[in-house]
């Protein structure tokens, strides 16, 4: 597995990233990018500590960790700034929490998470098929979510990136222990949103081909 988009102790995550990193490894993951949430308050704060745990980590394991954040509640109107600003900390993967079904997400985040250039549109819910083209025109990756709620909004994402020929990527978005998924368990994921078994494979090739254009 490759999983780009969990959370830690830095957020409203359980586990230190050590522990988060090597429960993953244990389970066989290959990657995890750590992407606890953000907004002004603590974005400074979260990414260089980040930066260097799973720097340190890299040294000693051999799954690679990598330093991220998810932007989350944001003003869409601040969307850009903090893109930026969060790449220019360090961070390598930047999530955008998107227009999930089950929280009140400000309406056109989906639309400035894309304009600005995230790597990852997480849980976009019900993003419109216009929003998907520009998902794909701009290479912003959307994402197929094992975590229940988010996971509401699968199929329709699953059937406008089928339409438009957008890229998906699978995440846990992972808060406890427990929601590491292994590989079987992410076969059901995806099938369960309608989609098939070399769906998956493609889906890990996008994260490896995100993964592979960092520094
Ligand atoms: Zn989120
Ligand atoms: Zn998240």
């Amino acid at each position: 597995m490759i999983d780009l988009h969990t959370h830690t102790l830095f957020s409203d995550g359980e586990l230190l990233p050590a522990e988060l990193v090597c429960r993953a490894e244990e389970i066989g993951y290959e990657a995890i990018a750590l992407t606890d949430h953000a907004d002004s308050s603590n974005l400074d704060w979260i990414v260089p500590r980040l930066v260097r745990v799973c720097r340190d980590l890299n040294r000693h394991r051999p799954i690679r960790a990598i330093p991220g954040i998810e932007l989350t509640h944001l003003p869409p109107g601040m969307i850009a700034a903090m893109v930026k600003e969060a790449r220019g900390l360090g961070a390598q993967i930047v999530v955008v929490h998107g227009e999930t079904l089950v929280e009140p997400v400000p309406p056109g985040t989906n639309r400035e998470a894309i304009e600005a250039g995230a790597d990852i549109l997480a849980h976009p819910g019900l993003i419109t098929e216009g929003e998907v083209i520009r998902a794909k025109e701009r290479h912003v990756f959307l994402e197929i979510t094992a975590r229940q709620g988010h996971s509401l909004g699968n199929g329709h994402v699953v059937r406008l990136a089928r339409k438009t020929g957008a890229r998906l990527i699978l995440n846990t978005d992972t808060h406890s222990p427990d929601n590491l998924i292994t590989r079987s368990f992410a076969l059901k994921v995806v099938t369960g949103s309608g989609l098939e078994a070399e769906d998956l494979q493609r889906m890990m090739e996008n994260s490896r081909e995100l993964l592979s254009r960092l520094p």
